[in-house]
């Protein structure tokens, strides 16, 4: 068995290497961008329906790859997850909004992304408010989106957070509403200050049974006091069907795309609605 053992051993460690240094690699890649400011917000707004003026930015990681390009979250935040990078990485791009965010008029707010570890660690809230505190950033400006993924881990943390959160002053959104297994019971009893409905209902309205559903989504939202957002909008004809039913937010591809921050900035200043 030892020799077998040792074989297998002997087999398998160039590759295991090989993984070992890649990882390596890939957190000192990931590092090394954080330093050089590769790591950036992209802006997209979240309009007010039905007059279609920018609410808020929703702030959207990049990764401005020196050979790659341009790359989105899902090429890289699940690794900087497992590397413990992401919460340097929020409090970066945080920093980076909080000086954007002064050439936008003051009604314009900022919202942004949350991970469901990061909801579970209720010292990153205080770290968080800390960064708006230290920018002059108003918290009532600052909305943070969460997912039901979050209740899930421990309700208790994520209690905690959303406490300490609108404590101070900060909205707190429900995001991707739809698609996981989340409960009512659960959405009842926590205190959020927006449902934001998943684009893949939103896609949806242009079937008879989706529609069904996103009217029922807005009536529950209506009915426990929280505006919903719309995200995913794509057409004139769901924006339609959104005002229609009294849907207070949208934010898709028809009302704009995530931008850098000198495109926000000048969106922002047009003041008329998208
Ligand atoms: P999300 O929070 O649900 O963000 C919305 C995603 O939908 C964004 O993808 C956005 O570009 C895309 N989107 C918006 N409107 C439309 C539309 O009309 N049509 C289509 N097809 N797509 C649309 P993106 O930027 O690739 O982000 C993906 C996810 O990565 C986000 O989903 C969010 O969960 C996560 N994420 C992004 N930035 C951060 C961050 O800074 N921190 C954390 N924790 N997560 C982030
Ligand atoms: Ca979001
Ligand atoms: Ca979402
Ligand atoms: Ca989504």
């Amino acid at each position: 068995a030892k020799a077998a053992g040792g074989a297998t051993v002997r087999r398998f460690m160039p590759e295991m290497l090989a993984r070992l240094t890649d990882r390596a690699a890939l957190e000192e890649a990931l590092r090394s961008s954080l330093l050089r400011g590769e790591l950036v917000p992209y802006y997209q707004p979240i309009v007010a329906l039905p007059s279609r003026t920018i609410a808020r930015f929703e702030l959207l990681a990049r990764w401005q790859h020196p050979q790659r390009g341009l790359l989105g979250p899902d090429q890289f935040l699940p690794v900087s997850e497992d590397l413990h990078l992401i919460d340097d990485l929020m409090f970066s791009l945080l920093r980076q909004a909080c000086r954007d965010a002064r050439d936008w008029p003051d009604s314009i707010g900022l919202a942004i992304n949350m991970s469901p570890r990061q909801v579970c660690d209720p010292a990153l809230a205080d770290h968080l408010l800390q960064i708006a505190f230290a920018s002059a950033f108003p918290p009532e400006r600052l909305t943070v989106e969460i997912t039901e993924d979050a209740m899930v881990h421990s309700l208790a943390d994520a209690r905690a957070t959303i406490e300490t959160l609108r404590g101070a002053g900060v909205h707190v959104a429900l995001d991707d509403f739809g698609t996981g297994y989340g409960s009512l019971a659960r959405l009842c009893e926590l205190t959020l200050d927006t449902l934001k409905i998943d684009r893949t209902l939103i896609q949806a309205i242009d079937r008879d049974a989706g529609r069904k559903l996103v009217n029922t989504v807005i009536d529950l939202g209506r009915s426990l006091g929280m505006p919903v957002t719309a995200e995913g909008v794509e057409t004139e004809q769901q924006a339609q069907f959104l005002i229609e039913r009294g849907c207070a937010y949208a934010q898709g591809f028809l009302f704009g795309r995530p931008a850098p921050a000198r495109e926000a900035a000048r969106i922002a200043g047009l003041g008329a609605g998208l």
